[in-house]
C-alpha cells in the first residue's frame, strides 16, 4: 500500500511516470495527467474522463492538486495585476501579471523573502523565510491561468518576483522543466527569463542548462564601489568575476545576456556611470535594460528625472549598445520591480486543508482583472 502524498504539480513527467509505476499505473497515464492538469487546467480527478474510476480514487488519495492559492488580486491603473498567494504553511508570496499585448507576462517568486539584501529592494527588507518548492513555483502560473481563463493564458514567465532564483536552483530548474514540458504548458526558452543578482558559484555550474531559458543579470553599477553598496553579493563576487562567469554561459546563436540596471538618482545615474558601463562592455554584445527606480516607502532612493534617464540611455546608444528603458508597470499598487514584499509573510492563516484548491476561493473573492 502506497501511503505517500505527492504534490501533483511538483514533478517532472519522468518523475510522475515513476510515481505512477509504483502505484501500478501504466506509463501513458503520466501523459494523460499532464494534459489534464496543464493543457486543460483540470485537477479534479473525477473530471478526467479517460481515467478509470478506480485510478481516479487512487489519485485522490495520493496527490495534492494545488499547493498555492490566490488570496487577492489587485489591479493597477495600467492593467498590471498584483497577486498575493497563500502557501500551505500560511506563508505568502506575491507575483505580478503584466499585460503587454500580445504578451501576458507573469513574474513569479522562487522564495519567501530573500537573503541577498539588495539596498533598493523591498523584498530584501523581509529577510528570508524559505525556498519555494518546484510545485509552488509552477502552481503560481497554473492559478493565474485559471484566474484569467479560459480564453487567455500566461505567455511569458520571468523569474523576477520575490527571491533569488539561483539561491533555490534545484527547484527553479525543476519548475522550468515542468513548465517547458511538451505535454504541459510548453514554455520554450524564449518565453522563460531567469534573473539573478550574480551568484557566481551557481552561474558557473549551469553549463548547457542555460539554453532552457534566457538569462538576465541584475548589474546596477559599473564599478565595484557603487555595486558593493547596492548589492552585498558584490563583496563576494565583484563585477570582474561576475562577467567572467557570464562568459562561461552557453548561449544560442545570436542570443545575448540581458543586464538590468536600476537607475537611482545621484547614485548610479550620472554621465560618468554611463561611460563606465560603455567601457565595461567594450567589444561585447549585450542588452541593457534601464529600469528607472520605482520609489517605495522605506527605501532611501529616488527616481532620476526623465532628462537624466534619456541622457544616460543616449550615451549607451551612441556607443552602439542596445539599451532599452523599461516601462514602470504597476507602481501605484507596489507591483513594480523591487516593490514586492509581503508584510504578512508569516501571518496568513494556514488553510484547514493541508494544500487547498484555490479555485472556489478565487471565484468568490476576486473579480477577473480587466486586461
Ligand atoms: S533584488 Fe532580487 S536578489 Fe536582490 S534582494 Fe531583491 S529579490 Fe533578492
Amino acid at each position: 500500500m502506497n501511503s505517500q502524498i505527492y504534490d501533483l504539480k511538483g514533478h517532472t513527467k519522468d518523475e510522475l511516470v515513476e510515481i505512477l509505476n509504483r502505484m501500478g499505473e501504466p506509463r501513458f497515464r503520466a501523459t494523460q495527467l499532464f494534459k489534464w492538469i496543464y493543457q486543460k487546467g483540470v485537477t479534479d480527478f473525477s473530471r478526467m474522463t479517460d481515467i478509470s474510476k478506480l485510478s481516479q480514487r487512487k489519485f485522490d488519495a495520493a496527490f495534492i492538486p494545488e499547493s498555492v492559492s490566490i488570496v487577492t488580486a489587485e489591479t493597477s491603473r495600467d492593467g498590471t495585476v498584483k497577486y498575493l498567494y497563500r502557501l500551505a504553511d500560511g506563508k505568502a508570496v506575491e507575483g505580478v501579471l503584466i499585460p503587454d499585448p500580445p504578451r501576458l507576462t507573469l513574474c513569479v517568486s522562487t522564495q519567501v523573502g530573500c537573503r541577498m539584501g539588495c539596498a533598493f529592494c523591498k523584498t530584501a527588507r523581509m529577510g528570508w523565510f524559505r525556498n519555494l518548492s518546484a510545485g509552488e513555483i509552477v502552481d503560481q502560473v497554473c492559478q493565474v491561468n485559471t484566474h484569467i481563463g479560459p480564453r487567455r493564458k500566461v505567455t511569458n514567465i520571468v523569474f523576477m518576483g520575490m527571491g533569488e532564483p539561483l539561491d533555490n536552483l534545484e527547484n527553479t530548474l525543476k519548475a522550468i522543466e515542468i513548465l517547458g514540458s511538451a505535454e504541459g504548458l510548453q514554455f520554450s526558452h524564449r518565453r522563460l527569463t531567469v534573473s539573478t543578482c550574480g551568484l557566481v558559484n551557481k552561474l558557473t555550474g549551469l553549463g548547457n542548462i542555460t539554453k532552457r531559458f534566457r538569462l538576465a543579470v541584475s548589474l546596477n553599477a559599473a564599478d565595484d564601489e557603487i555595486r558593493d553598496r547596492l548589492m552585498p553579493i558584490n563583496r563576494k563576487y565583484p563585477i570582474a568575476r561576475l562577467l567572467e562567469a557570464c562568459r562561461t554561459i552557453s548561449l544560442r546563436n545570436r542570443e545575448r545576456i540581458t543586464f538590468e540596471y536600476v537607475l537611482l538618482k545621484d547614485v548610479n545615474d550620472r554621465q560618468k556611470d554611463a561611460k563606465a558601463l560603455v567601457k565595461l562592455f567594450h567589444g561585447v554584445k549585450v542588452k541593457i535594460n534601464l529600469i528607472p527606480f520605482n520609489e517605495t516607502e522605506g527605501i532611501p532612493f529616488a527616481r532620476p528625472s526623465d532628462a537624466t534617464i534619456l541622457k544616460f540611455q543616449k550615451i549607451l546608444l551612441d556607443a552602439h549598445m542596445t539599451a532599452i528603458i523599461r516601462d514602470s508597470r504597476g507602481d501605484d499598487i507596489s507591483a513594480a520591480c523591487g516593490q514586492l514584499a509581503t508584510a504578512d509573510a508569516t501571518t496568513l492563516p494556514p488553510s484547514s486543508h493541508p494544500l487547498p484548491g484555490s479555485r472556489g476561493q478565487c471565484e468568490s473573492v476576486l473579480d477577473p482583472p480587466p486586461l
